[in-house]
């Protein structure tokens, strides 16, 4: 099943969407009396109390809004595609790791996002220019948690996630590579664009799913989850070994080769650009790259992580 988020006169209210990803049917909350606003209300529930969950016809189509935003940040993986892993070591934009030599991480690179950073599809991506002159794009697979869970082993890992979706995790490399840390470089506002909907686990085979990302219909990055060096029990297990994951916690499982920085000259995104990430399964989610920055706080950002 298939589900996504728009902001409509009532608020924001959840949908379900058929196989295709079209027909959207607001979930309605009979005992309560209004629209579902948040996936995490949903995700306690078993398949068969998905499907009979009441819905509404959509009178008027809303604002797409992110189909999830978790409790806290949004949890990432760094150099998880080893073609990445070699295209990021030669850039010299990687802080953390100099010599060139062994680009494959031993063990998973952990890093977070603001869930404050998450936009949704169609959402302008803030090109930040006072901040940055090295805008790049990175399209990944993101998972949505399902349940509670401590020291998940590789073994029952699967049985914690409750879907996939789509994120392009934005990134200003200068900032990311002059403030040693990632976070800055990958936290600034609007720089965490998901969606476009929620596929629930049962109709994804997380082993084989193709992911593309093309900037202005040109295709940038081109591979699969067969490729990533950490794969998602390996994930699971390494975030929950101290960590209690929630339901609702959202995963960014790292980004292929193909990145702006992964060409010589670095080919950065520019205002007016538009950035499509894809993947089998998962849709389509489109961003453009705004032509200026807001003056003031980032309506489309509340918007776009309206709770
Ligand atoms: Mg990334």
């Amino acid at each position: 099943m298939r589900f996504t988020r728009s902001h409509t006169a009532d608020g924001p209210v959840l949908c379900r969407l058929d196989q295709d990803g079209s027909a959207p049917r607001i979930l309605w909350d009979e005992k309560n009396q209004r629209p579902y606003a948040r996936l995490q209300e949903l995700i306690g529930l078993s398949r068969d109390e998905l499907a009979r969950l009441a819905t509404r016809p959509v009178s008027a189509p809303g604002k797409p809004l992110a189909p999830v935003v978790p409790d806290r940040n949004v949890f990432c993986v760094g150099r998880n595609y080893a073609d990445h892993a070699a295209e990021f070591a030669r850039s010299g934009f990687d802080a953390t790791h100099s010599s060139g030599n062994g680009d494959i991480p031993d063990k998973p690179v952990i890093f977070t996002k603001p869930a404050r950073s998450i936009i949704g599809p169609g959402d302008e991506i803030d090109p930040h220019l006072e901040l940055t002159s090295a805008l790049d794009y990175e399209g990944e697979i993101g998972i949505v948690i399902s349940k509670p869970g401590y020291r998940i082993t590789r073994k029952e890992a699967m049985d914690y996630v409750w879907g996939y979706t789509l994120i392009n995790d934005v990134t200003a490399r200068d900032l990311q590579r002059d403030h040693k840390q990632w976070f800055l470089g990958k936290s600034l506002d609007t720089f965490c664009p998901m969606g476009p909907w929620v596929v629930t686990a049962d109709e994804v085979d997380p082993s084989g799913i193709s992911l593309q990302t093309y900037v202005n219909d040109e295709l940038r990055q081109d591979s699969d989850t067969s490729r990533l060096i950490f794969d998602i029990p390996a994930i699971i297990e390494t975030l929950s070994a101290g960590m209690t994951l929630q339901p609702g916690d959202v995963i960014a499982t790292g980004t292929p080769q193909g990145v702006g920085i992964g060409f010589t000259p670095p080919r950065y995104l520019k205002p007016g650009d538009e950035v499509v990430v894809r993947a089998s399964g998962l849709g389509a989610l489109r961003n453009t790259v705004g032509l200026s920055s807001p003056a003031s706080v980032h309506d489309a950002n509340v918007a776009g992580a309206a709770q």
